[in-house]
């Protein structure tokens, strides 16, 4: 039989995917274009370059590419240990915190467990839970744009395995206070690991957001997820953790994926960790810009939250945000839309943030 023959022949059918995976949203690619004005602002990433000895220690371990890199990732996780004061064997480290939360996820919930997170937050969170075959709970965010933990905890039931908290939380940029957090953790069944997302805690003014360790000391069902991919600049090299029970890391790690994170990711990691003072004036200038950003948006009539991320949100009805979308396209300026809830822009260098609030004050109410 021709090929075609085979796939029109009625008793022929073709392998299917499991429903969870015929539920998920095709990744939808950036628009790309020929012209060199192109603002990304719809990633969150660093706009700043990786910084130089990241670089260096890419190109001085790129001639070993012929080897598999350390699966146990021994080293970076020893210099994450010395970073934040715990031992290695509380470190897990993936491709990514996504990765990472992939891991959590799989290595925690059976077929119509549980999680728990607030909605709108980090798109990736329902996708993995449904591949998992487990099941999301997504929780309303409060008036303030922020996480409804009342409703949460109120949520917890015997299938909950896990909740994920986002703070500062993608994509308003609203934290959730220490306090806040200690209380839920104290109304939480110590049996449910509660991961608490900090992509952009590098991001936060001191105090704003919780002291997650701190947490983690007291309470051994707290997970803290952490990423290189955004204030550290290497989004394109996959490479995340996360500090959990020991217990809980072990087994994180014997659910990766073998070799997942290269040793290029690994050394550029550790030498990002290692060149820590360099970030902090990065950092520095990007809240100056987010800041600025804000009182000029303000001025212009915007009502925004503050964000506490490296991202402006803009809660947009479907009117203003077919409206926004049209004319950032226009432009040039890639942000991420989300249907039904507005629009996130991530602020980078001041040029482009220039032409994000030019933009803006053709639309301001
Ligand atoms: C960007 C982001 C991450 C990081 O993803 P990586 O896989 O580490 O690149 C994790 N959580 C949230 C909420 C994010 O916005």
């Amino acid at each position: 039989m021709s090929r075609d023959q085979l796939l029109t022949a009625p008793d022929t059918a073709l392998p299917t995917l499991r429903g969870a995976v015929a539920g998920l949203p095709s990744y939808v690619p950036g628009r790309r274009s020929a012209g060199t004005d192109i603002a990304a602002l719809a990633s969150n990433e660093s706009h700043f370059e990786p910084l130089p000895a990241a670089t260096a220690a890419v190109a001085a371990a790129a001639g070993t590419m012929n080897r598999y890199p350390d699966s146990a990732a021994v080293e970076l996780r020893e210099r994450i240990a010395r970073h934040l004061g715990v031992t290695a064997g509380e470190v897990a480290v993936g491709p990514g915190s996504v990765g990472v939360l992939q891991q959590i996820i799989t290595g925690l919930c059976d077929a119509g467990d549980e999680v728990i997170f607030a909605w709108r937050s980090f798109e990736a969170y329902p996708i993995l839970v449904e591949l998992a075959g487990a099941r999301p709970v997504r929780i309303p965010l409060d008036d303030a744009e922020g996480h409804d933990l009342e409703a949460m905890a109120a949520a917890v039931n015997d299938r909950t395995r896990v909740i994920l908290l986002c703070t500062p939380n993608n994509p308003t940029g609203v934290p959730i206070s220490h306090e806040r957090i200690e209380a839920f953790l104290q109304a939480v069944p110590s049996s449910v690991l509660v991961v608490i997302d900090e992509a952009y805690v590098e991001y936060a003014d001191a105090g704003s957001g919780p002291d997650s360790l701190a947490l983690y000391r007291r309470y051994p069902n707290v997970c803290i997820l952490r990423t290189f991919s955004k204030a550290y600049g290497l989004a394109g090299l996959r490479v995340g953790y996360a500090v959990a029970a020991p217990a809980i890391a072990e087994g994180l790690r014997r659910t990766a994926l073998p070799f997942s994170v290269s040793a290029l990711a690994q050394k550029a990691a550790i030498a990002s960790l290692d060149a820590g003072g360099e970030m902090e004036a990065r950092i520095s200038l990007l809240k100056e810009e987010c800041a600025r950003m804000a009182a000029e948006l303000e001025a212009q009539g915007w009502r925004l939250q503050p964000s506490q991320g490296n991202f402006l949100w803009i809660r947009a009805d479907a009117e203003l945000l077919a409206t926004l979308v049209d004319a950032f396209n226009g432009v040039g300026i890639m942000v991420r839309a989300y249907q039904g809830d507005g629009v996130r822009i991530t602020v980078a260098d001041p040029a482009s943030n220039n032409r994000v609030l030019r933009l803006l004050a053709a639309h301001a109410a």
